[in-house]
């Protein structure tokens, strides 16, 4: 017999049917034994009575968390029995057998209940039982209801999604990269991208016009609340536009999600308002405002687009005494072209980055980018990178560019952030299935680890540990 999905039995009155689950919960009444039944769809309860002697006692056997099939007529519950509450509260399960599939240990903590109290290490040590939680389930089904919701509307705009290099060159984009050596070229190392900034560009000089990826970041930066090491973007390229049109686009991406996956939220304004980072910073003293109008109401989406961001912001470390806001390869807004070109006043060049924000979050941010090679050059030159460095790191993007760029521009939503928005969750590792602890570790793989003796060599590594000073 085929399977069933808890959630469907309600369509199977008087039928048997075939289930399969975890005991969610299970209630011995001496003759009457109770299991509510549990699988990815939902629960059900189900009722071994001891006319079946194998099934009941097979029934008393049973503890929770263990992997069991049943078989039984769906039997309708008498009115004063439905539970409204239960999407299958209206029916009741006669189970005729049951196999035991898989017994289980007592779980570390009770997954029957929202997870939120438990020590958070001990919840990502065992996180395969943590997201057996209601909580964290619906959490990475809304994740991928998300994802999915970006794929089909991307794919119907003419969008294409192509995956780009895991094993890359470390590039300044800002952050630390995390590396890995070569066995093969020892001594040297691969970077694990930072963004798919460059990839994406040169996907715009090969000529693919609309880009999307659902792209994994890697950041070697002390962590925070809303940060992991490893994160989401929904990366976005396009060629032959301006400003406006990829705002528009991503506008109306996130407007449909709302409004088709999630009806039950409200979006405070649309179109979104828009700031510019002067009145952002004179009225909200930062530059991701939450402007909700109700800080209390749980459904409500307060988007705005924060722009015309300084391009160049000090920097004591630079040669020149600059580097960039947001990003190397923005273009200025098209009247500070010429002021870059001069290298004048460089403290007012304005740039074409535009930020979303939503409730007070940075929800991502993109620009239209220099597709002229002397222009990005220019952007080097001002923050003080040497001839010999451009060309080490810049090198093959202003060479693809002499080979007729097109103009282009993009953005990169933050999927992490964005879902955990959504499902109104305190960080972005309750909606990540295996996240890292705050201090970047791995509690359940217990990454990162000690490579052998034997690995070390093969990389090419010596590991060097600092001395204790001895006081
Ligand atoms: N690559 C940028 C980032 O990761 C976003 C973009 O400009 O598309 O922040």
């Amino acid at each position: 017999m085929q399977r069933t999905n808890i959630i469907d039995t309600p369509k199977f009155i008087g039928k048997t049917v075939k289930l399969a689950g975890w005991v969610h919960i299970r209630r011995d009444h001496g003759k009457l034994i109770f299991v509510d039944l549990r699988d990815r769809s939902g629960i059900i309860q189900t009722v071994i009575i001891p006319d079946h002697v194998e099934a009941h006692d097979n029934a008393k056997r049973l503890r929770n968390e263990f992997v069991i099939e049943m078989e039984g007529i769906v039997k309708e519950r008498p009115m004063s029995a439905k539970n409204e509450k239960s999407p299958t509260g209206g029916v009741e399960l006669e189970v005729t057998s049951i196999e035991i599939l898989n017994e289980a240990k007592t779980t570390p903590f009770e997954i029957t209940k929202d997870t939120k109290e438990v020590d958070e290490k001990l919840r990502l040590k065992y996180r395969y039982l943590d997201l057996r939680s209601e909580r964290m389930k619906n959490n990475i089904l809304t994740r991928y209801k998300v994802v999915k919701f970006f794929r089909d509307f991307l794919g119907e705009q003419g969008f294409i999604e192509v995956e780009t290099p895991i094993l890359g060159k470390t590039t300044a984009e800002g952050s630390r990269d995390y590396v890995v050596p070569s066995r093969i070229y020892k001594g040297k190392f691969y970077a694990l991208p930072q963004s798919p900034q460059q990839y994406k560009q040169l996907l715009m000089v090969a000529g693919i016009e609309k880009y999307f990826q659902i792209a994994r970041c890697f950041r070697d930066e002390d962590t925070r609340g809303d940060r992991q090491p490893e994160f989401t973007q929904l990366d976005m390229e396009m060629s032959f536009v301006e400003q406006e049109d990829v705002m528009n686009v991503v506008e109306e991406m996130l407007i449909k999600l709302v409004q088709t996956q999630f009806p039950e939220k409200r979006i405070q304004e649309i179109p979104f308002p828009r700031l510019s980072y002067k009145e952002s910073m004179e009225k909200y003293g930062n530059d991701k405002p939450d402007i909700r109008e109700d800080k209390n109401d749980p459904n409500l989406l307060a988007f705005c687009w924060v722009v015309d961001f300084p391009f160049f912001e000090k920097d004591e470390e630079s040669s020149t005494g600059w580097t960039f806001t947001h990003n190397p390869f923005s273009r200025p807004k098209p009247e500070f072209m010429e002021q870059l070109m001069n290298k004048e006043n460089i403290a007012d060049i304005l740039t074409t980055q535009y930020d979303i924000v939503l409730n007070g979050y940075e929800a991502g941010g993109g620009s239209i980018r220099n597709h002229e090679p002397k222009a990005l050059r220019k952007v080097l030159e001002i923050m003080g990178i040497s001839e010999e460095n451009v060309q080490r790191d810049y090198g093959h993007m202003l060479e693809s560019f002499k080979y007729g760029a097109p103009p282009h521009g993009g953005i990169a939503p933050g999927i992490d952030r964005l879902v955990m928005i959504l499902q109104n969750e305190p960080n972005i590792r309750e909606v990540i299935a295996f996240a890292k602890t705050g201090e970047a570790e791995d509690p359940m793989m217990e990454a990162p680890s000690v490579l052998d003796e034997k690995q070390l060599v093969e990389a090419g590594i010596k590991i060097v540990t600092k001395k204790k000073k001895i006081v």
